[in-house]
């Protein structure tokens, strides 16, 4: 069992006095563990895991992926080019644009890379542009929601997301129109769906497209498996949406008359848990009404409880056996910067090393430098072995592209 004071048997706070902090850990035997629970949730299906680069974006956690046989999905090419410097073929790779630029998808189109169409006007341009000679899939909106965060959904009707499905005779015009080639139909319904029930009904609605489209090689139903941010969160049972998925699926090849592949696309059910981020402890400091743990990290680092109202586990790795005491972790930010309100701890002293649990998804791949702050080094926990797979940012790297302009013309230097 893995525990936040000790990964793969190194005492974590090892790894802050070796490595640094703020620092995020990643534990490379969590990942393995997600990736076989899928895959043990999908026997009996063709089954491919495409994992989402841009929830942990990183070259040597994408060759762990290709060692692990997942391929993956971005939504960038230059997230395309990493998963080439890891290793990938083209064809292993999942374009999938939101919106993005026409050059862009040309050069997509340009490496070699499986591209998953968002819009009817880029399907037009697609089929003006190429006809037949450029495969896609489509990315439907099913107008599907079941509740939870608006900011992670992205399958209901009012999201900017896919071609609404309710264009779907605008969809087979296009396609006939230029005698594209669909490959593939997507649906993903966002990163906070709460039931096997909505997947499903995410799924019935590409089955029954599928009919319209008779070359199709895979259907990929994207993400949205939830994990446990705290005891008792809703999470997605994926034994019984295996099940059911499985079952759905193979009565539709049945009907299709075809095996297809099936797709998934997780980012954070893989990664998240995988994940711990680091940080001192600057300061306590006690106000009339709390008592504030301020640590050498902060929404730069980890955005998720700004931006989400995340909840993170925050365990004290210095002194597990302290006095539990309530207090607010904020960060160094000068701005609101909150990690956890009223959270009770063993008592944090300054120079306490504390982990943020579950930052393994959207931490540092959301990090910045705002406050002109390096982003943190990450380390990669593998066969018992602790690698540093990405400096810490140091002070060039981070007024590396200012360009001096000189504007006052003065001959003096700073
Ligand atoms: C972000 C994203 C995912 C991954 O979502 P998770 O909730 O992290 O699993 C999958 N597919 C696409 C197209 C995405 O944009």
């Amino acid at each position: 069992m893995s525990s936040p004071y000790h990964l793969q048997g190194i005492p974590t706070t090892t790894l802050a006095d070796e490595f640094g902090l703020p620092l995020y850990v990643y534990d490379a035997d969590r990942i393995i563990d997600q990736i076989n629970q899928f895959r043990a949730a999908f026997r009996g299906v063709n089954l491919k895991i495409k994992y989402a680069t841009k929830a942990l974006t990183n070259l040597s956690i994408l060759k762990l992926m290709r060692m692990q046989g997942v391929e993956v999905d971005v939504v960038s090419v230059n997230e395309a080019r990493l998963a080439r410097m890891a290793g990938y073929a083209p064809g292993q790779i999942m374009y999938t644009p939101s919106g993005n630029a026409w050059t862009e998808i040309e050069e997509a189109i340009r490496m070699g890379l499986r591209l998953n169409v968002d819009s009817l006007p880029l399907l037009e341009q697609v089929g003006e542009t190429y006809g037949s000679s450029v495969p896609v899939c489509l990315r439907i909106n099913p107008s599907v929601a079941d509740g939870g965060n608006l900011k992670i959904q992205t399958g209901h009707a009012d999201s900017k997301f896919g071609i609404p499905h309710a264009l779907r005779a605008d969809i087979a015009r296009v396609v006939a129109h230029y005698g594209i080639v669909v490959e593939g139909l997507h649906v993903h319904t966002g990163s906070d769906f709460k039931s096997a029930r909505t997947f499903l009904q995410g799924a019935e609605v590409l089955f029954d497209l599928a009919g319209d489209y008779p070359d199709l090689q895979f259907m990929d139903f994207g993400s949205g498996f939830k994990v446990a941010y705290r005891e008792g969160d809703h999470v997605t049972d994926m034994a019984e949406l295996g099940a059911a998925m499985s079952e759905a699926f193979g009565a539709f090849c049945a009907r299709y008359g075809r095996e297809l592949e099936l797709w998934f696309e997780p980012g954070k059910f893989l990664v998240s848990e995988s994940g711990h981020l680091l940080v001192g402890v600057n300061v306590v400091k006690q106000h009339p009404t709390r008592t504030f743990v301020q640590v050498d990290s902060g929404l730069n680092h980890l955005i998720r409880p700004m931006m989400y109202d995340a909840y993170h586990e925050i365990v004290n790795l210095s002194n597990p056996a302290g006095t539990p005491t309530t207090y607010d972790v904020v960060g160094y930010i000068c701005e609101t910067d909150t990690f956890a309100t009223n959270r009770v701890l063993p008592e944090v002293r300054p120079g306490d090393v504390l982990s943020i649990e579950n930052a393994g998804a959207y931490g540092f791949s959301m990090a910045s430098t705002y406050n002109l702050r390096s982003r943190p080094a990450e380390v990669l926990i593998y066969e018992g072995t602790a690698h540093l797979i990405r400096q810490r940012d140091t002070f060039e790297d981070l007024t590396r592209g200012m360009v001096d302009v000189d504007l006052l013309n003065t001959v003096e230097t700073i």
